[in-house]
């Protein structure tokens, strides 16, 4: 699956505020952000074509956009795997935007985020790649695969003197555990406790707008 390759704190740049793509940096005065708070693209005074001062009121459909892309850049999904998400959630029942922050937060390389095993999700991402992840006694390398209840996810015995997963273990993971995951330090392992709800996730994006979105 192809994934986005380029400068991610331009991403930052263009939603206007900062979505936490490169772990610990974010958090300090290196973060791109905290130096420079204009769109890629715009000139120093900070506009994107137009005139220079002039406030440009957005348009319903922008804003859907902006939420869109917003969203699919916090979790790393490319358009296709975003719009499949969608699918999937408007065929259920109950709330679809919920059901879309769902599909996306139970996946892997989101679950090992969570959890506090990486610094971020594209860290993640890398280290179920590498076959570092495994998921009820099986190596899984897919980051998009999708937990269930009762799931246990672990870092797999080998891996676990790696430098990440030690700093990780050190830290305690530095991130605050969602309440439907469960974390063992003493065996790396995570267990899934449920799907989680919307008050469980705090991701910052607007899902209704998601939905509007792809109901046009
Ligand atoms: Fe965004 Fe993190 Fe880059 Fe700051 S350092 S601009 S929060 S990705």
């Amino acid at each position: 699956m192809a994934r986005y390759t380029q400068a991610v704190c331009r991403l930052c740049r263009r939603e206007a505020q900062k979505l936490y793509l490169k772990g610990s940096r974010c958090y300090g005065p290196k973060c791109a952000w905290e130096k420079r708070q204009t769109p890629p693209g715009a000139g120093s005074g900070g506009t994107q074509g137009g005139k220079k001062g002039r406030i440009i009121k957005p348009s319903d459909y922008a804003l859907q956009l902006r939420a869109k892309q917003k969203c699919r850049r916090i979790y790393g999904v490319l358009e296709t795997q975003f719009r499949r998400y969608v699918r999937e959630a408007q065929r259920e029942r109950g709330v679809t935007g919920e059901a879309l922050l769902q599909h996306l937060e139970r996946r892997l390389d989101n679950v090992v985020y969570r959890a506090g095993l990486a610094p971020s999700r594209s860290a993640a991402r890398q280290a179920v790649r590498h076959r570092h992840v495994a998921v009820n006694g099986r190596v899984v390398d897919i980051p998009s695969f999708s937990v269930r209840e009762g799931d246990v996810v672990e870092v797999r015995e080998r891996s676990r003197p790696k430098k990440p997963f030690a700093l990780a273990k050190e830290s305690g993971g530095g991130a605050q555990v969602p309440q439907w995951l469960d974390v063992d330090w003493s065996q790396f392992r995570v267990a899934v406790k449920g799907v989680p709800t919307r008050e469980q996730i705090d991701s910052d994006v607007n899902e209704a707008l998601i939905v509007e979105y792809y109901a046009r």
